[in-house]
């Protein structure tokens, strides 16, 4: 199988000067579509592959002119029940005219000379380390458009991270690898079934790749700290002695946090946090432990 290469791709963000994605100064690009559904997941605008309607209420200025421009009718005064999402169909109308950008597009179709240009824009500034990342959502399912920008990337001197789940068909994984300069895998549980209770899918695939990956590419890992989950001894432990397997010999642990909260809210759907218990600095220092027993380093919160 040979990836067929794509001139665009959907894009929810291009973060500049970003500093946690990787080494040195980067540009941060969240690529739409992921096929996990975790759900602690705290960029929701990143999982499906369109776009999609945000609406924030905190910028409202309630003058109701979108109530007006919508041709479903399924705009309404109340800022608590704004859009009718049955009957939204996207066509984007209030997005486009609201003046005060409460309502608003996620999701963009970008070519890649137009993405390469922002990337491009940013080289004076990347130094020795820094670079492109690709985030999401999860890049490989985009995989056309991501070996696109790896390979441009390469071709004019621009480091490449791949920040990924890790789920994608084998073969497509190993032909991005030619392009990847680090890998920054995240893995959620070392359970199969686990895994796919969180996750939607099980992690079979997931750990196959993350070993191809790491005989091809440098390799650092992460894990979602989430209460309950995969917080538990034996979990923590199956993760370090993984990693040690994959010649990786530093975790970095990512505590579970409620920022996304507003997101699903902007997106017309239940916040996920509720259902978690709140993690405290014991929680946090006896995973550290546990993990460092194994002869790994830690650190707590992306540090690069
Ligand atoms: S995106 Fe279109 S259909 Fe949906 S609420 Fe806005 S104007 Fe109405
Ligand atoms: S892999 Fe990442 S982007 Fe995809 S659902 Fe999970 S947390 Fe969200």
């Amino acid at each position: 199988m040979t990836i067929m290469p794509a001139n665009t791709g959907m894009i929810t963000e291009i973060k500049k000067f970003a500093t946690h994605d990787g080494p040195g100064i980067r540009t941060t690009v969240f690529l739409k579509g992921c096929p996990l559904h975790c759900a602690w997941c705290s960029n929701p605008e990143t999982i499906e592959t369109f776009s999609q309607l945000y609406f924030r209420p905190k910028r409202c200025k309630g003058f109701g002119a979108c109530v007006d421009i919508c041709p479903e009718k399924a705009v309404g005064m109340d800022i608590d029940a704004k859009v009718d999402r049955k009957k939204c169909t996207l066509c984007m109308k209030c997005a486009a005219e609201c003046p005060n950008s409460a309502f608003m597009q996620i999701g963009e179709i970008y070519s890649l000379s137009d993405l390469m240009r922002e990337i491009e824009k940013d080289k004076p500034f990347y130094g020795k380390e820094g670079g492109v990342t690709l985030s999401g959502g999860e890049p490989l399912f985009q995989a056309g458009f991501t070996l696109q920008i790896f390979k441009r990337s390469k071709e004019i001197g621009i480091s490449t991270v791949l920040d990924t789940s890790g789920c994608a068909a084998s073969e497509v994984v190993r032909e991005i690898m030619e392009y990847t300069d680090l890998i920054l895998l995240d893995i959620k549980h070392m359970d199969p079934q686990m895994h796919r209770q969180g996750t939607g899918v099980d992690n079979v695939l997931i750990l196959k790749n993350a070993r191809i990956m790491a005989s091809m590419r440098e390799m650092r890992v992460s894990l979602p700290l989430i209460p309950d989950y995969n917080d538990s001894e034996e979990n923590l432990s199956a993760t370090a002695e993984f990693a040690l397997s994959l010649g990786v010999d530093h975790i970095d642990i990512n505590p579970l946090h409620k920022l996304g909260a507003d997101k699903y809210t902007c997106l017309g759907l239940a916040s996920p946090y509720d259902a978690y218990r709140p993690l405290d600095k014991q929680d946090v220092m006896k995973a550290r432990d546990i993990v460092k027993a194994h002869g790994l380093k830690v650190t707590v919160g992306r540090m690069m």
